[in-house]
This record gives structure tokens, C-alpha cells and sequence, in this order.
């Protein structure tokens, strides 16, 4: 099972660099996605692994091998896009084995084979069927057969799902991750679908403007996010950011006037500028006078059926609380939300960058002394 490895990976188009030095290891049989919004370099990252972009500084290597200057066809990488580009006018069955006709391998073989492959992504009944009579996904079932019949070390998705609907998107992540059970094939998948990404995913990359913001499994990537951006980006409704200063009483400073008592982040990290990150599901509602409560004003609440979500105003700091009481909630009423501190997600205003991790040298003094 193929590795992949970047090291020190650049890419420049003309004069905009757009990848900016990514250093990962991938290892064989791991089912890796890239996420990250539009335009911040996955699929850049991904046709310099399949050859499809030459890559300006750095190395990548499959297995130990470096593979900058092989070939395509040299790297034993499959790819499957976004548009499938099937041969309309050849069958199912054509359309699987066309790369192994080119290659020359002879016809039984070949039968055989993408009759094995068809199977296993249940398109055995359609194979004499052109694909206009074929339903979307059962196209995007063609195109990954396609690219599995050659048997590659590593499958690279680029987008794949983006032009079917929602239901068919999850029937067809099902059947990724299910062959991808069965083959163990290495496989790097680029979405900037944060649902896909963490169901699909053994591991996550998830990338901001042509960096690597953070490695790590959907869990980590959600319990402990390493930067701001990443904080933000994982999680919908997505993680509530305050941001303000931790001052030497033990209180966060925030919008306009707000304090929040932190006592524990505060002796760890006072007169610091932070943003202070709370997932909305572990904010509850409080009485009034309880340790630590924020005082916030309704904006609006949203009914989801299981839960409702508050959108809530603490001294002009937006806060989303998810909320599973039904009394009479609306817009303008007071309320006290909690949290505890041990739930708090704290980064450098500055960096960006997760408190806790921080290099010491890198963080100040951590207590102001005399
Ligand atoms: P993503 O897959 O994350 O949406 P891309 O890797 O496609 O992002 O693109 C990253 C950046 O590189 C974008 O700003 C895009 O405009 C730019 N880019 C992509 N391809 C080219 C190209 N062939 N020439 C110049 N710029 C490009």
C-alpha cells in the first residue's frame, strides 16, 4: 500500500504562489481528505500528486519514490473527477476497459476484470447500457470502476459528488468508504464539503489559502482545533469566537464592555489579546447569578424540530447556544448562558494560532512578574 509524502511542497502559477510549502505524510491504505474553502490550493495539491501540475519547489514521493519528473501514467495514481468525462458513444462495459484495451491487455482478461469491477460497484446489470442511459450516479459509479479496473496504488477524488444531489451524495460517500474498506487503496479525496470530509475521512487536511492549517482525524479536528481558521471553519452551527483580552482579575474583556470570569485561562495567558471559541452545543442556558454566566439578549431563535438554536447578543459578541427547552423564547428577552472553562478553545488573536500548543518561546510570559 502506497505512502505518500510531501516535503516542502510549492506551487506558483506565473507569479501568484498559490501552495505555500506543504509538508505531510500520508500513509498506505489511509483514506485522506483535503478540505478547505474555495480556491486555497486542494485540487493544485492533488494533480501535483497525480502529475497533472508540475510542482514548483519541494518533492513529492509515492512509496519512497519521488515522482516529480515521472509521468502520469509512471505514478500509478487513478483520478476521478467532478465530470465524469464518460465516452458517450461506448457501452458501460467499454467505458471501464477502455485503459486496459490501449494497454493491450487481451480480451478475456479483460473481461473478466471489468466484470469483477462492475460488481463491486454494483453496475454488473448495466454494462451494455450507454451512459446517457444511466442516472447520475450511477455515472459516478462508471467513472470510479473506470479508474479502479487498472488497479492503482493510490485513488485521488477530486470533487467527485458536487454535481449530484444531496441524497445521492450519501449513498455514494457510503460507497466510496465501503470500497475503499474492501481494496484498501490509499485514497486523497478534495472537498470543501466539511460533512463529507469528516464522514469520509481517516484523516483530515484541512488547508486556508495555500497552507496546511491542520492533520488530524475528524475527532481531533473538531475537539481541538489548532487555529482560528480551523476553529471557525469545522462545525455548524459553527464554533462561537469572542474575542477580546484576559486581564490580571481573572476576567475576559469583550465587545462592548462584556466580562466573562476565566480565572484559569486568565492566570495562564493574561493581558493577551485571544479569541475564546465555545461550540454551540455545550452552551446551556443558566439562571441568573451563577458562576461564570454571560448575560445576553435574544436576537432570534431557530426551530430545528430536535432542538432549537438562540442567536443571542452579549454586550454586541454574537453567541449561537443550542437549546433543547420549549418554553416561550423570543426576540429581546434576556438570558444567561454557561460554559465551562475546560470547554474553552483559546487562540492568539495575533497568529491565529491554538494557545495551548504554542511554543513557550513563542508565547509571553504567561504571568506578569514583579
Ligand atoms: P481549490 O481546489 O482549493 O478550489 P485550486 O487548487 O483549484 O483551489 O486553486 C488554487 C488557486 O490557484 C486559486 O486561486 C486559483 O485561482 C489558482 N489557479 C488554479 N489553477 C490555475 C492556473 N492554471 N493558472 C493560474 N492560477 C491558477
Amino acid at each position: 500500500m502506497a505512502a505518500i509524502t510531501f516535503s516542502g511542497v510549492k506551487k506558483r502559477y506565473q507569479k501568484t504562489d498559490v501552495v505555500h510549502g506543504v509538508d505531510v505524510e500520508i500513509e498506505g491504505g489511509e483514506f485522506v481528505v483535503i478540505l478547505g474553502p474555495s480556491g486555497c490550493g486542494k485540487s493544485t495539491l492533488l494533480r501535483m500528486i497525480a502529475g497533472l501540475e508540475d510542482i514548483t519547489a519541494g518533492t513529492i514521493a509515492i512509496d519512497g519514490k519521488v515522482v516529480n519528473a515521472l509521468e502520469p501514467r509512471e505514478r500509478g495514481c487513478a483520478m476521478v473527477f467532478q465530470n465524469y468525462a464518460l465516452y458517450p458513444h461506448m457501452s458501460v462495459r467499454q467505458n471501464i476497459g477502455y485503459a486496459l484495451k490501449v494497454a493491450g491487455m487481451p480480451r478475456p482478461e479483460r473481461e473478466a476484470r471489468v466484470t469483477k469491477v462492475a460488481r463491486s460497484v454494483s453496475l454488473e446489470p448495466y454494462l451494455d447500457r450507454k451512459p446517457g442511459e444511466l442516472s447520475g450516479g450511477q455515472r459516478q459509479g462508471v467513472a470510479m470502476a473506470r479508474a479502479m479496473v487498472r488497479e492503482p496504488k493510490v485513488f485521488l477524488f477530486d470533487e467527485p459528488f458536487s454535481n449530484l444531489d444531496a441524497k445521492l451524495r450519501v449513498a455514494m460517500r457510503a460507497e466510496v468508504r465501503n470500497l475503499h474498506r474492501s481494496l484498501g487503496v490509499t485514497s486523497v479525496f478534495v472537498t470543501h464539503d466539511q460533512t463529507e470530509a469528516m464522514t469520509l475521512a481517516d484523516r483530515l487536511i484541512v488547508m486556508n489559502a495555500g497552507i496546511v492549517e491542520q492533520v488530524g482525524t475528524p475527532s481531533e479536528v473538531y475537539h481541538r482545533p489548532a487555529s482560528l481558521f480551523v476553529a471557525d471553519f469545522i462545525g455548524s452551527p459553527a464554533m462561537n469566537l469572542l474575542r477580546g483580552r484576559l486581564g490580571e482579575d481573572g476576567y475576559f474583556r469583550h465587545g462592548r464592555g462584556g466580562m466573562i470570569h476565566l480565572p484559569e485561562l486568565a492566570r495562564q495567558f493574561v493581558n493577551r489579546d485571544v479569541a475564546i471559541g465555545v461550540r454551540p452545543e455545550l452552551i446551556r442556558r443558566v439562571a441568573s447569578g451563577t458562576r461564570g454566566a454571560v448575560a445576553a439578549v435574544v436576537d432570534y431563535i431557530e426551530e430545528l424540530g430536535a432542538a432549537r438554536l438562540i442567536y443571542a447578543d452579549a454586550d454586541g459578541s454574537p453567541i449561537i447556544a443550542v437549546d433543547n427547552g420549549n418554553d416561550a423564547l423570543g426576540t429581546g428577552m434576556p438570558i444567561h448562558l454557561g460554559f465551562g472553562e475546560a470547554d474553552i478553545h483559546a487562540f492568539a488573536t495575533d497568529t491565529g494560532r491554538r494557545l495551548d500548543e504554542m511554543e513557550p518561546e513563542r508565547a509571553p510570559a504567561a504571568s506578569v512578574s514583579a
